[in-house]
């Protein structure tokens, strides 16, 4: 590399820690967590021509790093504190360091997230973030979980589905956008917005999350998988963009059904909490879209089933496959 490791570390990845008690330049970082709370932590990698294409831009690409991260906080209802970067880079180019630097610290000022530490080795692209979040040790308000859905209540998504795989199924060559509409679809893939204003509003008042990352139908399914239950989903109910309502029907389902990489959350809520589900959407400013509710597991049966229904009520067929890495 012509620019050294610790080099590149000190010009685009060292400032000094705000929230950390000790940030990047030891051999650890250090992290206090206030009494009665909790730190939740998760890991996100991304591959190229797995996760993301090589004609990305790399400010985008630094954004949609964070972003999946931070979803995955925003998943359990957790604040954001502080992530750790791991980085392999075929050589130390400073173009894609520059613009992937900007968008994710961008990303994460704009959530008070503070890069306190990685590794930097070079190697096929490569990005490993780690992120750490609190969330109180509420028994009623506390982290947001998979396994909280109960028969009767209502499942609800955040903002609109299926434009990411819509973007990926131009980019792919199977369907032509008009320009614009790609433009505006590409946004999508590329610039998730992560949902932790709503993950926290939804403490208290949801009692299951998860951020859809594989697709509505697959992640809907680990919902129920942990909490023994079944569902029902009203497919046209599931929002979408104007772009995506003028595709085919069979690909609008596939986009909102199968898609992947939307990065909304999807939850559930007892009827009863129906306007404190709406007060949180307001508070974030996220139309919040009821596509279903949460039906007993009817017999002994180990496997989650989702009824699909259209607007009419009608049964509809779809194969349910989520995106999977090792079968995609
Ligand atoms: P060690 O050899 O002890 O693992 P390194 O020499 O790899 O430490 O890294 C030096 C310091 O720079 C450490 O504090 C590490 O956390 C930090 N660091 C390394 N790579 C990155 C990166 N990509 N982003 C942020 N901090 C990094
Ligand atoms: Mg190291």
């Amino acid at each position: 590399m012509s620019l050294g490791e610790f080099d590149l570390i000190a010009k685009y990845f060292d400032r000094p820690a705000r929230r950390a008690a000790l940030g990047i330049g030891d051999d650890c970082a250090l992290l206090a967590v206030p009494p009665g709370m909790q730190l939740a932590t998760s890991c996100d990698m991304l591959v190229e021509g797995r996760h993301f294409l090589s004609t990305v831009a790399p400010e985008r690409l630094g954004h949609k790093a964070l972003a999946v991260n931070l979803s995955d906080l925003a998943a359990c209802g957790a604040e954001p504190v502080a992530f750790t970067l791991a980085l392999a880079l075929p050589s130390a180019d400073e173009l894609f360091l520059d613009g992937f630097s900007r968008g994710l610290l961008a990303l994460a000022d704009a959530h008070g997230c503070e890069l306190i530490g990685g590794d930097t080795t070079r190697g096929p692209l490569n990005i490993c973030i780690s992120i750490f979040g609190q969330v109180p040790m509420s028994p009623g308000a506390g982290a947001l979980l998979r396994s909280g859905a109960r028969a009767g209540d209502e499942l609800y998504v955040s903002g609109k589905l299926g434009d990411a795989r819509l973007a990926l199924e131009a980019f792919r060559g199977t369907l032509m956008l008009a320009g614009e509409d790609f433009d505006t679809v590409r946004c999508g893939m590329e610039l998730p917005q992560p949902r932790v204003a709503l993950g926290l509003a939804l403490r208290g008042v949801a009692t299951s999350a998860i951020d859809l990352s594989d697709g509505l139908l697959g992640d809907l399914s680990h919902v129920l998988q942990r909490s023994g239950v079944d569902a029902l989903v009203d497919v046209d109910a599931v929002p979408r963009s104007t772009v995506l309502r003028a595709q085919p029907l069979a690909v609008q389902r596939l986009c909102t059904l199968s898609g992947g990489d939307d990065y909304e959350l999807l939850f559930t809520a007892p009827p009863g909490r129906a306007h404190q589900v709406s007060a949180a959407g307001i508070a974030t400013g996220l139309t919040l879209t009821r596509i279903g509710r949460i039906v007993q597991r009817a017999g002994p049966r180990q496997e989650a089933h989702i009824g699909l229904v259209d607007a009419d009520g009608r049964a509809v067929l779809h194969a349910s496959a989520s995106f999977d890495h090792f079968r995609a």
